[in-house]
């Protein structure tokens, strides 16, 4: 399986061994590569993870796997809002956040690369699974998250090996020294890095299998760098080119309205994204992106699968981990945006097989329900 990266703007190529993680006109990297075969009938015997879709993920050797045993995660029935949906729990994952499916492909493929040493920056989910996949790798690791991500994920990434370095300022300031480390560093960058991307797919892949391999009519997601979505968009196009789905779902994306860079974008009907000058404060701290890599894919895709954005409030995010909390889910705030959108979304339609992916556990994220809802929580029915 030969594969490279292609700029998604001026189509340069690139070897997937490059210290760029970006090409120099500002174009995304996407992966090269022939297209994926998968025998769906011999699925069942498989081991309950990921790497099911074996022929699906892009790692050369088996032996160059890592893996925690990853994925596979429950859909459950629920009633929100008066809307029948399913929840997909995409939180019950080793590092306790959907962000294992792409560590473990990546991780997978920087020891594929023979490389020793990586760096990664994250608001604390993406840096805790980085962290936790190198720890199993026996890869040295550097993690740059703002001073402000919660305490929870800061330890975890600690006490997996890692080296923290907590920076001042805004998740964007974090971003600008790890991109000047880079030049130096494999920058293993889960916003920017396409075998990311290949790991997170795989959600769209099991929600396919556990449905029947039936397409949902609409999913409902977190957006800040749009790995999820863009995933699901790759996944729904190979499983077309394969024969064995027809159509992709709407795809229905979640903003705060202290960063809608996406929504903004998208009511106004334009193509690219223009960067916030600035973000305000917002407990969705996953979600703290001013300016996606991805923007102009996740515009595109947006629109071809005729779906949405939708913005939430600080108050409606609250709300929302109140909500599912009662029915005893526990997300943490980047996650509960999800329920907000519920509410407003015209493409969630009652009658309709609607899919509402979960993406963080709430137990990473105790000292922000603490600052949310203080030792007396105000309940909010559904
Ligand atoms: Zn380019």
């Amino acid at each position: 399986m030969k594969v490279n990266y292609i700029c998604s703007r001026c189509h340069r190529r690139f070897a997937v061994d490059t210290l760029a993680y970006r090409c120099q006109c500002g174009g995304a990297f996407e992966l090269e590569k022939t297209p994926p075969k998968l025998a769906i009938g011999r699925l069942r015997s498989r081991v309950n993870s990921i790497w099911r879709y074996r022929e699906a993920l892009p790692i050369i050797k088996d032996e160059n796997i890592v893996t925690l045993g990853e994925g596979m995660t429950p859909i459950i029935k629920a009633r929100i809002f008066d809307k029948e949906v399913l929840l997909k729990l995409d939180y019950l994952f080793p590092t306790g956040s959907f962000k294992d499916r792409g560590a473990s492909v990546l991780v997978s493929k920087i020891k594929e690369l023979g490389i020793k040493t990586v760096i990664d920056d994250s608001s604390g989910n993406a840096g805790a699974a980085i962290a936790a996949y190198c720890a199993r790798a026996g890869i040295t690791c550097e993690i740059y998250c703002p001073e402000s991500a919660s305490g929870g994920k800061l330890i975890q990434i600690s006490l997996y090996g890692a080296k923290l370095n907590k920076i001042p300022g805004s998740r964007q300031d974090t971003a600008k020294v790890v991109q000047e480390k880079a030049k130096e560093v494999f920058y293993a960058s889960h916003r920017a890095n396409p075998f990311f991307m290949e790991g997170v797919k795989t959600v769209f892949y099991e929600i396919c299998e556990q449905l029947d391999w039936k397409v949902p009519d609409s999913i409902i997601m977190p957006v800040g760098s749009g790995s999820t979505m863009l995933g699901i968009a790759l996944a729904g196009s190979e499983l077309k080119d394969m024969g064995v789905i027809n159509n992709l779902p709407k795809l229905v994306g979640v903003q705060t309205e202290a960063f809608p860079p996406i929504y903004e974008a998208f009511v106004k009907g334009e193509t690219k994204v223009t960067p916030l000058a600035q973000g305000r404060h917002t407990y969705a701290e996953g979600l703290a992106n001013p300016n996606p890599i991805h923007g102009e894919q996740i515009l595109k895709v947006l629109r071809e699968t005729d779906g949405e954005v939708i913005k939430v409030s600080e108050e409606e995010i609250a709300e929302g981990i109140n909500i599912l909390a009662q029915k005893g889910i526990y997300v943490e705030p980047t996650s509960a945006v999800v329920v907000g959108a519920l509410k407003k979304s015209l493409k969630v339609e009652e009658g309709k097989t609607n899919v509402v992916i979960l993406t963080g556990s709430g137990l990473k994220a105790t000292d922000k329900m603490l600052e949310i809802f203080g030792s007396s929580p105000s309940l909010t029915n559904s």
